[in-house]
């Protein structure tokens, strides 16, 4: 019976192409495959170092079907190299799935480290890094991201957000609504030739923000605090006394949003995370 192969989790640069290692060079020109997010993207990769190797595309679109031939790869004894269009792969793409299955089969696997985006934006924050979570990509709908936001507010970690860039604004603007106005930083392009990290508060990066900004983007965002400002907390506690004195929770909410100008939505949100 032949010896299993191993899956290699290989990080690849998240921009420039010289952020490699001696150990990731060598593993691309000894795996006998290479699943990667688009191949496309890796080619330029391999070209880059002179690489030339079998590439099948492994995305959110075919996880399902190419583990599957995966699994059946490496129980035949081939080593697979699994990378991310950028950064590590698992972190915020279907890597995971992967790995779950190779563990199942009781397969092998290892990891070559390398960049990861949210760690790089950490890091120039300037925020405390200490303690910290990682979100990844928040809901696309507004209901639904304000939801999750009303979640993560009181937690005391800064936290790392991926974002899209034409859905920058309106996550700042969600971020504003349920978090009030903490520290925070955006970082754009991140090891390229346009890299830039703006840092302020959420609203000064909401206010300086353009619609059009263009770029891969990484948010990060203080922790809640003594410092963090909660401008709607002392009504929505109000809110939770009104509803546990029987009055209904809309009703409520429309009643003090319109006094106080604030939104009825954020009210309502914010006052179910009180018990
Ligand atoms: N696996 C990757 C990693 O380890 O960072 C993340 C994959 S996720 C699909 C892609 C997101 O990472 C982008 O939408 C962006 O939020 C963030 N990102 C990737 N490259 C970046 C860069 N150079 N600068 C800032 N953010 C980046």
């Amino acid at each position: 019976m032949c010896e299993s192969g191993r899956l290699y989790l290989c990080a690849t640069p998240i921009g420039n192409l010289d952020d490699v290692s001696f150990r990731l060079l060598d593993t691309l020109k000894n795996v006998d495959l290479i699943a990667a997010e688009d191949t496309r993207v890796t080619a330029k990769l391999l070209s880059r170092y002179g690489i030339r190797k079998l590439s099948v595309s492994f995305n959110e679109h075919n996880a399902r079907a190419r583990v599957t031939s995966l699994i059946q790869m490496l129980s035949s004894g081939k080593d697979v190299a699994l990378l991310s269009d950028a950064g590590t792969p698992g972190i915020s793409d279907p890597g995971v799935q992967l790995v779950q299955a190779v563990l199942q089969h009781g397969l092998s696997v290892t990891a070559i480290p390398g960049p990861t985006a949210f760690v790089v934006a950490l890091v120039l924050s300037g925020l405390d890094t200490r303690r910290f979570l990682f979100e990844g990509f928040l809901p696309k709908n507004r209901s639904e991201r304000e939801r999750r936001l009303g979640e993560l507010k009181d937690i005391p970690y800064t936290m790392v957000f991926y974002e899209a860039p034409h859905r920058l604004k309106a996550t700042l603007e969600s971020l504003v609504d349920v978090f009030g106005n903490r520290k925070a930083a955006m970082a754009r392009e991140l090891t390229k030739v346009h890299e830039e990290v703006v840092r302020g508060t959420l609203k000064e990066l909401f206010n300086s923000i353009s619609p059009d900004i263009k770029g891969e983007i990484t948010l990060v965002v203080e922790g809640s605090g003594p410092r963090a400002e909660t401008p709607t907390g002392h009504l929505a506690r109000l809110v939770a006394s009104f509803v546990a004195e029987g009055v209904d929770r809309k009703t409520a909410c429309r009643v003090l949003s319109k006094a106080f100008g604030v939104s009825s939505r954020v009210l309502y949100n914010d006052s179910l995370a009180i018990k």
